[in-house]
Order: structure tokens, then C-alpha cells, then sequence
């Protein structure tokens, strides 16, 4: 690709180019370079690609379940074959290393998998004879058009936390990309055609907050689901439950690590590199905080200051892959590094500083380097609000009540860990967290597709979370149907009462 490409949309099953004339630029990050234009749709193309959703709704709707799930099978086959294609245009727009792209490609496949064994998954219910002569049975139905708006961080996984229920329930989606890295939702677009999907189930809309807003304001799009920062994901949730619609908006986190005082240290320091600073912290799951129960946090702070020094920093693309590549975007960068700027003015000891981080040979990628802080304030900015990048804190705290009350009284709360040997204060942790997801010596809880995932408070506006039974209660609607089929022998007489269950 060129700058001068520009990505354009899907629509009716083919490449739409946008006449829009407005674009956003799209970098790689490990070098710094626009490679491509973004198409920014505008009103017109807004409306077109609804409309061809809507029209693919119907037809798709009307197909069975067991050619329903050819199609799903298909999209399955091809992207467990072609997958290596797709993590190379993830590293490409969004940095991080080739294997950690694999590894989302593989997290999304996993919901693809579940949801080709829909069938039982939307089936209804029969309760026969419920009343003499009467039986009452549900029936799931799909919702219409869906919108699915996605983040930056995972351009592939993200999506696939919904579509492929929500296709397999019979829906169509419109899928409005991270406009940072759009080209995984076009390559997945392709594959469905492949797999035969239907022209107008599957629709990639390109752009920005008018997009989003086109989506959010259609009557014909039925919901919502956003993955993205908690201002937007709020914004979402108010403006989608005012117009009518069902929607499900995931928000930041902050997630902390509790580390208990009989934990085995060299466990956790491990852990600790691995989710905070894999994917270069932007990951909604990734590590921000340990919260150390004393005395370990001496001995804890020397295990992982020696392994940053061994992490090797470079462009994802390249070949032997380094640990960690470059975060998204240079006003990103400035961002996370203007969070270390408060967090030392606000009295922290920076251990480790990534500020001013550059990789030879690519001294104009977007780098932080692994950064380590060590005695945060909670009352800094850099602690309660969320970085999204290599930032690991450390605050040392003197009990586990004094830990968990930490991470309750923040606003998030999406994920987070203990690492203990004891499975009392382990079972104590579980039931008194309030966190929607709990790893026990696990420090990135990303629940199986057959679980579902989402988080409390800030981290997820709307009562369903994303993909396992959650995923498919969103992506249905449910109808009860009471039936009498009359027997001739004994039908009949008039009774204006309310219908009793005699
Ligand atoms: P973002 O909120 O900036 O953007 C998300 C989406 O919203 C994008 O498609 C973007 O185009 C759109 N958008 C941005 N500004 C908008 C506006 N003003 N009006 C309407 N739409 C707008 O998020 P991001 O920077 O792409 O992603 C990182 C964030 O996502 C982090 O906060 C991270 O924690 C969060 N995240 C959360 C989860 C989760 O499961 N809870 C998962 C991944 C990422």
C-alpha cells in the first residue's frame, strides 16, 4: 500500500471506494510512516451501507439453520487456513508482534468455533399442556441489523467477539473498524464472501464519530455493541438506549495484580512483564498496577527490573520477532509518556523510564519503552486514571484488605489478579472483588468463548456482556407463543375472565 491508497468500504459483498473526500491517515507504527488513507464515510455512504445490511437481513434470515452453518463452517476453514495473512496486516497498522497478533486471531476464532454449534444455542422452549389443551412455547429470532464499533487494540478479536453469533443467529452486521487499523475488518469481509456469505450480512463501514453517530441514530440498526475508552462507551450507551436500541458498550480498565506475601516471586515477576508489557499495554486486560503486600515489594521491583532489562523492543514485522513493538500512534505515545511526566511530579520514583525510547533504525516509530514506577500515589492521575501502555506501577500496600479495598474504590473494573499458595485468601478474593473477571496466579483472565466477557462498573455500560451465553441472549430476541389447537369434542363456551392456568 501507498499514502495515497486509500481503504475504502464493504458493501454489498464488494470494495466500495468512498467519494466522500474525506480521510484519516493510516500509520505503521513501527516505523512512523503513513501507509494508506482511510476512508471517512459521510452521510450518503452511512445510509447506503444500511440499506444493503438491511437487504442482506432479509435474505439471510430466511435461511435455514443447517445452511446457516455451512457458511459458518467455511469462514471457519479459511481463516484457521489464512490466518498467518491476516496477523501481518495487523502488525502492519497496529505494531504489535506478529506471534501476539496470531494469538487474537486465535482468541476470536475460538467464539467463531462456538458459534458454529449455534443450532443448540437458540433453541427455544416447549412446555406442553400448560393449561388443559394448551402448550406454551419460545422461539429466538434474530434482531435485524447490528452495529458493532471496535477499538484500535484489537482489530481482529474485537469484532469477532460478535459477528460470528451474531451472523449465526441470522443478523447482518455493520461493522465500523478502529479507523487507526481497518484493514483486518476488510480482509475478514473477503473471507466471508469466500465462505458464501450472502451480499449485505457482512459490511465493513469506514470512518470516524459521524459513522458512529449514522449508526447510533438509524432506525434499522436494532443495536449496539462498542468496545472502546469509557467516555465513548458511555456516550454510546445513553445515546443508543435513547433511541430505542439494545445496546452493549465494554469501557477502559485499570487493572491491578495482588500479590500476596507467600506467592512465588519469580511467578509472578514473569507474569507481571507479560501482561504488563505485552502488546505494549494496550491491551484492555494488560497489568497497570501491583499491588504488593509487604515485605515483597523490594524483592519483587529487583525480579522484574532484571527481566525488563533483557526484553528486546523493535518493529513486530521483523524477523527474529522482538518481545514488544510500538504503540499505535505518536499522540498516543505523547500521552502515555505525559502519564509519567505526572506520576514523577506527583512524587512516584520512576525505576525504569521508557520516556525518550528510540529503536535504531527506527527512530521514527511511535516507542515507549517498558516503564517501571514504583510508590505511586493512589491520588495521582497517573494511578486512577488508564494509560494503555508500557507502564507497569507498583503500589505497596501492608494486607490483603487493604489491597482489595484499593481496587475496589476504583472506577474500573474489568480485570484482575491474585497470586497466593492460599486458596482461602484466593476464595475470600473471589467472592469480595468487585472486578466482572478474576484470574487465581492467571494474570490476563480472558474467559474461554463459552464464558463470557465483560466487566463492572466503568468497564461495561448495558447489562450483556460479550460472546458465551451473554452473546447470543444479545443477538436474539425472544417471541412465548401460547397455541390451542381445539379438540372438536370438547371446544366451546364464552369466559371474559383473564386467562387462568386451571
Ligand atoms: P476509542 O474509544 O477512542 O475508540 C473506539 C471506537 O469509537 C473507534 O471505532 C472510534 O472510531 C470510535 N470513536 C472515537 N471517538 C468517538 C466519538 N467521539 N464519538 C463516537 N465514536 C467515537 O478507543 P481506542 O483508543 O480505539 O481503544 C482503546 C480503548 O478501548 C481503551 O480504553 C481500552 O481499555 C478499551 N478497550 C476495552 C476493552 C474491553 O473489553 N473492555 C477491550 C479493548 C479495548
Amino acid at each position: 500500500m501507498t499514502e495515497t491508497t486509500v481503504i475504502p468500504h464493504w458493501i454489498d459483498g464488494a470494495r466500495r471506494p468512498s467519494t466522500s473526500g474525506r480521510t484519516a491517515p493510516v500509520y505503521n507504527p513501527a516505523t512512523g510512516q503513513v501507509q494508506a488513507q482511510v476512508a471517512l464515510a459521510d452521510q450518503a455512504e452511512i445510509d447506503e451501507a444500511i440499506a444493503s445490511a438491511q437487504r442482506g437481513y432479509e435474505i439471510w434470515s430466511e435461511y435455514s439453520i443447517a445452511k446457516r452453518q455451512t457458511v459458518l463452517f467455511n469462514f471457519r476453514e479459511l481463516l484457521n487456513a489464512r490466518k498467518p495473512e491476516l496477523a501481518k496486516i495487523i502488525t502492519a497498522e497496529h505494531g504489535k508482534v506478529v506471534s501476539d497478533a496470531m494469538g487474537e486471531i486465535l482468541r476470536g476464532q475460538e467464539v467463531v468455533e462456538l458459534a458454529t454449534g449455534f443450532p443448540h444455542l437458540i433453541k427455544g422452549a416447549f412446555s406442553e399442556n400448560a393449561s388443559t389443551g394448551i402448550d406454551v412455547y419460545s422461539i429466538k429470532q434474530p434482531l435485524g441489523v447490528v452495529g458493532i464499533i471496535s477499538p484500535f487494540n484489537f482489530p481482529a478479536m474485537v469484532p469477532m467477539w460478535f459477528f460470528p453469533i451474531a451472523i449465526a443467529a441470522g443478523n447482518s452486521v455493520v461493522v465500523k473498524p478502529s479507523e487507526k487499523d481497518p484493514s483486518a475488518a476488510l480482509w475478514m469481509a473477503e473471507l466471508w464472501k469466500e465462505a458464501g456469505l450472502p451480499d449485505g450480512v457482512f459490511t465493513v463501514l469506514n470512518g470516524d464519530k459521524l459513522a458512529v453517530d449514522g449508526l447510533l441514530n438509524a432506525p434499522e440498526v436494532q443495536s449496539i455493541s462498542f468496545v472502546g475508552s469509557t467516555p465513548i462507551a458511555q456516550y454510546i450507551y445513553e445515546t443508543a438506549s435513547k433511541n430505542g436500541k439494545r445496546v452493549q458498550a465494554l469501557g477502559g480498565a485499570k487493572n491491578h495484580m495482588l500479590v500476596l506475601p507467600d506467592a512465588d516471586l519469580d511467578l509472578v515477576a514473569d507474569q507481571a512483564i507479560n501482561a504488563g508489557y505485552g502488546a505494549a499495554g494496550e491491551r484492555c486486560m494488560a497489568i497497570s498496577v501491583v499491588l504488593a503486600v509487604e515485605p515483597v515489594a523490594d524483592e519483587l521491583i529487583a525480579k522484574i527490573v532484571e527481566r525488563i532489562g533483557k526484553l528486546n523492543i523493535g518493529n513486530g514485522a521483523s524477523s527474529p520477532e522482538p518481545d514488544m513493538g510500538p504503540v499505535i500512534t505518536d499522540v498516543h505515545r505523547d500521552k502515555i509518556t505525559g502519564y509519567i511526566d505526572i506520576a514523577e511530579a506527583d512524587g512516584a520514583t520512576i525505576v525504569v523510564d521508557g520516556r525518550n525510547f528510540s529503536v535504531d533504525g527506527h527512530e521514527e516509530g511511535f516507542f515507549v519503552g517498558p516503564t517501571l514506577i514504583d510508590n505511586i500515589p493512589t491520588t495521582s492521575r497517573a494511578y486512577t486514571e488508564e494509560i494503555f501502555g508500557p507502564v507497569l506501577e507498583v503500589v505497596r500496600v501492608k494486607s490483603f484488605d487493604e489491597g482489595v479495598e484499593l481496587i475496589n474504590s476504583g472506577q474500573f473494573g474489568n480485570g484482575t489478579a491474585i497470586f497466593t499458595n492460599d486458596g482461602g485468601a484466593a476464595r475470600r478474593f473471589q467472592r469480595e472483588i468487585q472486578v466482572g473477571m478474576i484470574g487465581i496466579n492467571v494474570p490476563i483472565p480472558v474467559p474461554v468463548a463459552y464464558h463470557s466477557f465483560g466487566g463492572w462498573k466503568a468497564s461495561l455500560f448495558g447489562d450483556a456482556k460479550a460472546y458465551g451465553v451473554h452473546g447470543f441472549e444479545f443477538f436474539t430476541r425472544e417471541k412465548a407463543v401460547t397455541s390451542r389447537w381445539l379438540d372438536p369434542a370438547t371446544h366451546g363456551g364464552i369466559n371474559l375472565g383473564f386467562p387462568q392456568n386451571d
